[in-house]
Order: C-alpha cells, then structure tokens, then sequence
C-alpha cells in the first residue's frame, strides 16, 4: 500500500497536496500527489510502502488542517460493472488482507457532482456489508474499535477502496460534520463556531471549558451568529463591533455591545474565560492581536477565524502560525493549538487556542 485518499473541501485540493507533502517529509516519507481541481480528494503516492505506513500510523490525524480525511489505498481504482458492483470490491479486499473490518463507509466527493451519489452510496452500503460479512471481511456486528473499509465512489462506475484505523482517523461519513442551522441564530456562521466546539473540545470537558456564566468577549461580532452560540451556553457576552447586533440577542440581557474597534478593545479585569474572533481582516493581524490576548492573560482560550482569500493559503496558514506560536513560545506561555479548516469554513481557517496553566 503505497497510496493515501485525502478528501479536503473542493476548490482546497492544493492546500491539500501542500500539507501532506509537508507533513510526510517530516517522516521521510516522500512521493508524489495526483490531483484535479475542485475535486475535493487528493491520492498521494509515496516511493516506499514501509515509509508510508510508518507515518500512517505515528502522524497524529488532528493535526492536520486542510485534510478531513485519510485512508490508505488498497487496491488500484475499482470499476464497478452496474450488473454486479459488490463482485469486485470483495475481490479487492480480500487480495489486500485487511484483517477484520469494523465498519463499512460508502462515501462520495464533496462536490455538485460527487453529492448525486448520495443515493447510490445509501442504497449500496446494505448489500455490500451484508456481502463483506458473509466473505468473513467484516465481523457480524459493527465494532468502532476495527479497522474501517472505505469505499470512496467517483462515479456508479468507478471508486477507490481504502482503510483507516479508529484511533487516527475522522470518525465522520465523508470527514464532515453536518449541523442542523438552528433557526433563531441570526447569521449561518454560529455552524463555524458550533463545529469548532464540537471538534476541538472533547464532551467531557465541555462542563469545565464551557460552562454557564463564563464571561465571552466575541470580536467583530455582528449579527451575532457567534454570540448566539455563547448566549445558548448561558455565558455572558461582550460584543465588539460598529455594526448592529440582532435584537433576540440584545433582549437576553447576556449581551453588551460596544462599538469600538476590536484591534483596540481592551477588558477592564482578566476574567473573561473566552475570546473569540471572526473579524475579516488580515489573518497576521488577527493572529498578533490574539497572541496579545492569551499573553497578557486577558482570556483563557480563544477560537478565532483566519481569513484565507490569497492564493498561497497553506503557505500563509503555517507562516502565520509560526509567528504566533513564537510569540506565545517567548512569553512562557504553556499552550494548546488546534487549526481545521472546519466544514462550515470557507476560505478560512479555525484556531483554537487554549492556555493550559490556568492563572
Ligand atoms: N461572527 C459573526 C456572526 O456569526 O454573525 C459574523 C462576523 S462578520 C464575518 C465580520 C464582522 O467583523 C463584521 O460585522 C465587521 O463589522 C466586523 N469587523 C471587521 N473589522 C472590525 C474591527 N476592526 N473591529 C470590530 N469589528 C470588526
């Protein structure tokens, strides 16, 4: 197995060649990326199988930013006959030796066109893993810890057969996760924040990290899809901006809202739990006014967007980050760092950044 399926966003796929070719090298794992534009997944190919799956197993999943998801090749690309699809992919399996399977995912690009096999992918997960049990490939009952069989569909005709590992993978359908938009937030962009929650705090910390009556200070706030977030969470909440807030927001009496600059604004005591941040201006910028924050003690953690519209974006994401993580590395700052580039992001990315020595 000397290939890797990696699915990004479309329009990321770069980004995606960029990072794996960065982060493999690290490992001296070093190769090659075939890739199309807009077609949301990415085949890396390395010149030595061992290498791979070495970094394969040891590079830590969450680390990654541009990539949702990751599976090692194993077999060419399938063609699946419309008569019998199920013959070939049993056949590939079991030429690859996988060893038990836990769990089966029909899966597709995310793309317009990727997105009509949707049906097909649901329609065929039943009969496939019902014929991957009976040939002894998959145990009888699904079993999270196993192996994980990924069949990633590119047309009826066509699709990769791939496996990844539970312990460093996307535990997600597709690498993404869908959020209902809850009807009463006053912009879509409370799914970023809510993603960003839901992929970077783990449930049972969500009691400690966001609790109710935390104090909030949301930068670059208005309408408020962010706030609303904070405001479910019972947490009080200073809003920075010139624009206007919704007034459902305003009406909770959780929300004070300042029209100032937010590269200025300054909390008047240190006990603000959470700064967060979607303002749309210059990600160097942001990051440096951030760094301050978490340095001067002025928040414990912090989620914040980077705004990505230039051409070299996992250049910029790294750049900008190096610098940040000096700044917090120079001040003694004991951190915790986490970047995605989430589902509901679009030419952006999210950081998380905790102070882990609470003062
Ligand atoms: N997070 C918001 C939500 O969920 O509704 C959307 C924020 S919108 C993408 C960016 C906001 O940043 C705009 O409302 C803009 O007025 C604000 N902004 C940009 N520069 C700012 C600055 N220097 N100070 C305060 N707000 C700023």
């Amino acid at each position: 197995m000397k290939q890797l399926l990696l699915y990004c966003r479309a329009g990321f796929e770069k980004e995606c060649a960029a990072e794996i070719q960065d982060k493999a090298s690290l490992y001296q794992v070093f190769g090659f990326c075939k890739l199309t534009a807009n077609s949301a997944y990415v085949i890396f190919e390395a010149y030595d199988a061992e290498t791979l799956a070495n970094f394969y197993r040891d590079y830590d999943f969450n680390q990654f930013i541009f990539i949702r998801q990751w599976c090692l090749l194993v077999a060419p690309l399938l063609e699946l006959p419309g008569a019998d699809r199920i013959a070939p992919v049993l056949e590939a399996a079991l030429g690859a030796e996988l060893g038990s399977i836990g769990e089966l995912r029909v899966e597709f690009a995310q793309t317009n066109e990727g997105k009509t096999l949707s049906t097909l992918a649901r329609k065929f997960t039943v009969p496939l893993r019902q014929a991957l049990r009976q040939a002894g490939i998959m145990l009888q009952k699904e079993q999270k810890r196993a192996p994980v069989l990924h069949l990633f569909l590119l047309s009826g005709q066509q699709a990769y057969l791939g496996v990844s590992y539970p312990e460093n993978n996307s535990p997600l359908e597709n690498g993404i996760l869908r959020l209902k938009f809850p009807n009463e937030a006053p912009s879509r962009s409370t799914l970023k924040l809510e993603e960003a929650f839901i992929e970077f705090i783990p449930r049972h910390e969500w009691d400690k990290r966001l609790a109710p009556g935390m104090l909030a200070v949301d930068l670059g706030a208005c309408p408020g899809g962010w706030t609303y977030q904070l405001v479910k969470r019972s947490m009080m909440v200073t809003a920075i901006d010139n624009g206007p807030m919704a007034e459902s927001l305003m009406q909770t009496g959780q929300v004070k809202h300042l029209m100032v600059d937010g590269f200025k604004y300054e909390p008047q005591k240190k006990n603000v739990y959470w700064l967060v941040c979607d303002m749309i201006e210059q990600p160097q910028r942001v990051a440096d006014r951030i760094a301050e924050w978490i340095i001067k003690g002025w928040c414990q953690e912090s989620i914040f967007n980077l705004k990505l519209p230039m051409k070299r974006r996992y250049e910029t994401v790294q750049d900008v980050l190096e610098k940040f993580e000096n700044k917090l590395l120079q001040a003694d700052i004991k951190y915790q760092l986490r970047v995605k580039h989430l589902y509901h992001d679009r030419e952006e990315v999210t950081v998380l950044v905790r102070n882990v020595v609470m003062r």
